[in-house]
């Protein structure tokens, strides 16, 4: 059987020989020392094209949204994230194992509105409120389909926050998809927040690392927790070079993967009986919804998707996520979507 197309991520492509070929080439040292030549050359470009002073690696990306709860929290803390986050969803209970804070979930479809915002922050010093100290956005987000935040909405919630003593966040995992997708560059959709978090493990397709980027102080504080956390490492440019060589040959190309998820939504809804909202379809995620009237749940498509060599996640009983990135095609995509409306209209 031919290797199967997998759409259950954009983090299972491989690195590629090019990539490979620059991560054992990189120039490294001990970075624990600040002695990593490639990670050193990441971090200054990651700082300059995010526009804030400085950045840290950090292993993962999870491990970057931990440390910047550290870094903005204090335990016992309250911070306001749009319902469905990573953080809230995808981390384990992290924030508060990690950093002591509960998160109140709000808005819907991956947004919420300054007003909200506003309605959420729990007035300070009441007698049996958490202060509430945090503010987070997910731009893409993930889980509502990987779309974008209104840059606008951004600029006014980030507004509302100053002026109710609440620092921002943003995590910017796929950041990169962000900017391909509404045009405005990195630094832009960064500006408003005191710190910003971006993959190189996702749409870039480096085999891992992420970056915390904000002032010369908050990254000082986020470089001590990350290392309380056991997540400074050592010849570390062996990743930082697959990093670069991401800027310099995968960023330009995620367009190709939003239209490859913009053609495998509209094949998939034009042939079967799914309920979604194309609106939702702008970057390279595609979360779609099996109506009851359908035979097949989601955990049933996907084990029937995998048998005719497609993989999909079921992201819920009745929910799906298929993710294009640079290891599938415009025919596989194609095909792929083929494989599910043959299964949903059986
Ligand atoms: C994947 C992801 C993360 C975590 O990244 P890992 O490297 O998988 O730990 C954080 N936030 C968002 C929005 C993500 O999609």
């Amino acid at each position: 059987m031919t290797a199967p197309i997998d759409l259950r991520s954009d983090t299972v492509t491989r690195p590629t020989d090019a990539m490979r070929a620059a991560m054992a080439s990189a120039p490294v040292g001990d970075d624990q020392y600040g002695e990593d030549p490639s990670t050193n050359r990441l971090q200054a470009r990651m700082a300059e094209l995010l526009g804030k002073e400085a950045a840290v690696w950090l292993p993962t990306g999870t491990m970057a949204n931990q440390v910047a709860l550290r870094t903005l929290t204090r335990p016992g803390d309250e911070v306001v994230a749009c319902r469905e986050s990573h953080a809230a969803w995808h981390e384990l209970g992290g924030a508060a194992a990690n950093a002591g804070v509960q998160i109140h979930e709000i808005g819907q479809g991956g947004l919420f509105t300054a007003e909200d915002l506003r309605a959420a922050t729990k007035p300070r010093n009441f007698a049996i409120f958490p202060t509430t100290t945090l503010v987070q956005i997910e731009n893409t987000h993930n889980r509502a389909g990987g779309v974008v935040v209104p840059q606008p909405e951004v600029l006014r919630i980030c507004a509302v926050a100053q002026e109710l003593g609440l620092s921002t966040f943003l995590d910017g995992a796929r950041l990169w998809n962000a900017s391909a997708a509404s045009g405005l560059a990195l630094d832009a959709l960064a500006a408003p927040f005191d710190l910003v978090a971006v993959a190189f493990s996702k749409g870039l397709g480096a085999p891992g690392g992420s970056l915390l980027a904000g002032s010369k102080s908050l990254i000082a504080a986020a470089d001590r927790h990350r290392r309380r956390m056991g997540g400074a490492m050592r010849q570390n440019g062996i990743f930082s070079a697959a990093a670069l060589h991401a800027l310099d040959h995968h960023l330009a190309r995620l367009p190709e993967d939003h239209a490859n998820a913009r053609a495998f939504a509209e094949r998939l809804v034009a042939g079967a009986p799914v309920q979604l909202d194309l609106s939702t379809v702008q970057t390279n995620i595609v979360v779609f919804h099996l109506p009851a009237s359908l035979a097949l749940d989601a955990p049933t498509l996907s084990a029937r998707a995998r048998e005719h060599g497609v993989l999909v996640n079921a992201f819920g009983a009745r929910t799906v996520r298929a993710v294009t990135h640079l290891d599938v095609t415009r025919a596989q995509c194609e095909s792929a979507a083929d494989v599910l409306v043959a299964l949903l209209t059986r």
